[in-house]
């Protein structure tokens, strides 16, 4: 008799585990069909003016994502801040423009977005050749973290949003560390679509790093900021912000690395400015 009801509840266990990933699309799909609140349109024509930028379609697939995202993910206020609508809607709106036209699992490991008021400091460790091992306290606008939690300086989240044009966004940089997380530690190398994309990818991202480091050292005027020649998945990061925040210039400027985007995103920010 044990061992019957042993056997039952394996069964609804593994039926439970079968039909979990159906059970999570149908609850996606019921809450990107609801309506999206008149507040919350109001905030976002308000506070993410590249909203308008989007034709009405992705308009439409972004309100979605964004009522998923918001059902989802936990928003944690830190330093006395209070965490308001305006505060989510302004973050997910932005995190979501990376997900649009793409199959998605909503950042399947970020759990919650941790939010300071402004910009804030963490203390960091350095280890050099000699071994000798230093501590620095840095201020930054944004984190990532591969565990479940992307940090953010509201400040800056809500500037980013504002200036659209200017090649910079803390929200877009953090959430593209996220995407190249999905698969391990962060490497400039999110998961493609098809396996051979990964050769053009690696090829065109990697000869444009090594441009991109070489008029750093030499201090020369570059497009891309200076701090995407730190590392391969900072590359990445302040690529995605200048793909959808000045498209006409990197298209120009870097057409093939553009194209790249282009075909990660599954968008063409090109047409919207
Ligand atoms: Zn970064």
């Amino acid at each position: 008799m044990s061992m019957l009801i042993v056997a039952g509840l394996c069964l609804l266990y593994l039926g439970w585990l079968i039909g979990k990933p159906y059970y999570i699309d149908y609850r996606r799909d019921q809450r990107r069909k609801q309506a999206f609140p008149l507040a919350w349109l109001a905030i976002l024509r308000r506070r993410v003016p590249y909203y308008r930028l989007l034709p009405p379609d992705l308009q439409a697939q972004l309100r979605g994502h964004i009522q998923v995202f918001l059902a989802e993910k936990d928003f944690i206020g830190c330093a006395g801040l209070d965490v308001d609508d305006e505060m989510r809607i302004t973050i997910a709106a932005q995190a979501c423009l990376l997900i649009l036209n793409r199959k998605t699992d909503y950042y399947p490991k970020l759990e919650r977005i941790l939010i300071y008021p402004g910009a804030f400091m963490v203390k960091k460790q350095e280890i050099d050749e000699a071994g000798v091992l230093s501590e620095y306290h840095d201020e930054l606008a944004g984190e990532s973290w591969g565990d479940g939690q992307v940090i953010l300086s509201w400040q800056d989240a809500a500037d980013d949003a504002r200036f659209f044009s200017d090649g910079r966004n803390v929200v877009l940089h953090e959430f593209a560390h996220q995407l190249d997380q999905e698969k391990g530690a962060a490497t400039g190398a999110p998961i493609l679509a098809r396996a051979e994309h990964y050769r053009p990818w690696s090829e065109a991202l990697g000869a444009e790093y090594e441009q991109l480091r070489q008029h750093a050292d030499a201090e020369l005027d570059t497009l891309f900021d200076y701090y995407g020649a730190e590392h391969p998945a900072e590359f990445f990061a302040v690529i995605t912000e200048v793909f959808f925040e000045q498209p006409q210039a990197m298209a120009t400027m870097h057409p093939e690395l553009y194209r790249q985007l282009k075909n990660f995103y599954r968008v063409d920010p090109f047409d919207w400015h």
